[in-house]
């Protein structure tokens, strides 16, 4: 029996919508995306296998949020808001940020596919393109130290999305679960950790040392994010260098005096948010 005989077959028997519903099991195990009590969006969410993973995992303490260009059945056994619209159209982008609240969401997960022409190509660049979509919504919706998962297939511009998500997060990973593996070029990015850090790794920047932390380093504040600086004593004012930023602190080292003037005016970056450059 083939494997994609096997999923389809446990799907019919477990009462899933679709055999799908263990791709997304699997981004699960492996990545630890989604916890009791969040919030999660699945935008290309018909018929509906991943709403039922995601509704057993949130528990009645979360939420969770779908949406299609096609209608979504009614999932009887579990408490899940679902919307008709194209998320490349802006009304759908608007309801659903109505939908999900202030609060934001944990996760963000994306199993958008164009419809295929079979033209490699082409099915590729649209695929690209709806990844690209769900990343908006993604950085847009997603609570600090949030997650996103998205599929795309595989072809020239993946690498250049791939670098253009992983800035934004802690660390990106390729993702080919196993109830994948027959049926496409299909692969899910898998990015952990929205980083919203008011700096970014590269920034130079003037700070106050304001405590010392537990392995006597300096901890400064940037808009209260806490940047541990090496070497650096409480009430000592330097400039310093971001070398990792991530979502809730960062790490930072002393520039030498002889550079610290000069970069320090040339750059304004802590105050204008993140540079280009980041860590994986
Ligand atoms: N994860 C789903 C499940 O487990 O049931 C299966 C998703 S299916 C592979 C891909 C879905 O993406 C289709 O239902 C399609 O209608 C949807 N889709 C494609 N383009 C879209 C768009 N622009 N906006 C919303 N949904 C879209």
């Amino acid at each position: 029996m083939s494997g994609k005989d096997e999923y389809y077959n446990r799907s019919k028997q477990q009462g899933y919508r679709a055999r799908s519903a263990y791709k997304l099991k699997q981004l699960d195990e492996e990545a630890n995306l989604v916890e009791r009590g969040d919030t999660v969006v699945d935008l290309g969410a018909a018929p509906g296998g991943w709403l039922q993973v995601a509704a057993e995992e949130v528990g009645e303490s979360g939420t969770v949020v779908g949406v299609d260009l096609q209608r979504i059945e009614d999932l009887e056994e579990h408490d899940v808001e679902t919307l008709r619209g194209d998320m490349t159209d802006e009304r759908t982008r608007h309801y659903l940020r109505e939908a999900v609240g202030e609060r934001g969401a944990d996760v963000v997960v994306s199993d958008m596919a164009p419809n295929m022409t079979g033209e490699y190509a082409l099915d590729h660049a649209r695929s690209v393109h709806l990844a690209r979509q769900a990343f908006d919504v993604a950085e847009e919706l997603l609570a600090p130290g949030g997650d996103f998962a998205v599929k795309v297939f595989q072809g020239e511009d993946l690498d250049a999305f791939r670098e253009d998500v992983r800035p934004e997060f802690e660390y990106i990973r390729t993702v080919v679960p196993d109830a994948s593996r027959d049926s496409s070029s299909e692969v899910y990015l898998v990015a952990k950790g929205l980083n919203t850090a008011p700096v970014a790794a590269g920034d130079r920047i003037e700070v106050t040392v304001e405590e010392r932390g537990d392995e006597g380093d300096g901890i400064a504040y940037v808009e209260g994010y806490s940047l541990f600086v090496a070497d650096a004593a409480v009430g000592e004012t330097l400039t310093v260098e971001v070398d990792d930023a991530k979502p809730r602190f960062g790490f930072a080292s002393r520039v030498a005096d002889d550079d610290a003037g000069e970069s320090a005016e040339s750059d304004e970056s802590a105050e204008s948010g993140k540079s280009d450059e980041s860590d994986e």
